[in-house]
């Protein structure tokens, strides 16, 4: 995927502010796209209110954020950043969520939160690729919110298999104290960043690890959620 610099990665369109990556007519019809559940993010009619499976068993974090579901364009771009070393769109990808973010605080009185944190990836696949996705995210992000982030303060103890080669119990499994957490978080409101959400799995376990560990809430906001 090659874009000319200035332009926008998506329409070849000049961009107003060459940062940005992803012009304002594109931006607009990614961001909010979809009317989901404000706690597990799967498509709902009432963008406020959890849905029906949230009332019935609701997953370990009070909201979850996500810029769209995992298809083109923003699937394009996520697998740039991931598996072609597009590094420079982690910055247009980090404003789109900071957009969807801002969105949910302004439509359905998302609190503030006190740190951002990442879903850390197991050093062996760091190495490979030379980064971790969502640190790069994480670090623009924190900045525009004014709000902390640090980069280790979740490590996988173990590697675990990937994820989405596993059924359900062996993904559960798979997890199953597969993390550690490095820093206090006492009384804290926490977002778990992460490029996307599938199963939930991996998300469910970091909140309730931080939960655990003293964290007075925690929110997932991720790029996308597959639906
Ligand atoms: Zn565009
Ligand atoms: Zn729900």
């Amino acid at each position: 995927m090659l874009t000319v610099p200035g332009s926008c990665w998506l329409c070849q369109m000049p961009l107003a502010l060459s940062g940005w990556g992803v012009c304002s007519v594109c931006t607009r019809s990614l961001v909010g796209r979809i009317a989901t559940c404000p706690q597990c993010g799967l498509p709902a009619t009432n963008p406020v209110l959890p849905c029906g499976r949230c009332l019935k068993k609701s997953p370990p974090w009070s909201a979850l954020v996500a810029v769209d579901d995992y298809v083109p364009p923003l699937s394009r771009l996520i697998h740039a950043l991931k598996f072609s070393g597009q590094s420079s769109l982690a910055r247009p990808l980090a404003r789109l969520l900071l957009l969807a973010v801002l969105q949910a605080r302004r439509h359905r009185g998302l609190p503030k939160i006190d740190r951002v944190v990442n879903v850390p990836l197991f050093r062996r696949r760091h190495w490979r690729r030379g980064y971790n996705q969502s640190d790069l995210i994480c670090r623009p992000l924190a900045r525009w919110l004014g709000c902390r982030y640090d980069a280790s303060a979740l490590t996988r103890v173990h590697a675990t298999a990937i994820q989405h080669q596993l059924s359900a119990r062996l993904r559960k499994r798979n997890l199953k104290n597969a993390f550690r957490l490095e820093l206090p978080v006492d009384g804290l409101h926490i977002a778990i960043v992460d490029d996307v959400v599938t199963t939930g799995s991996t998300v469910a376990e970091l909140s309730r690890l931080l939960l655990r560990s003293g964290a007075a809430s925690v929110q997932v906001w991720c790029l996308c959620r597959t639906l």
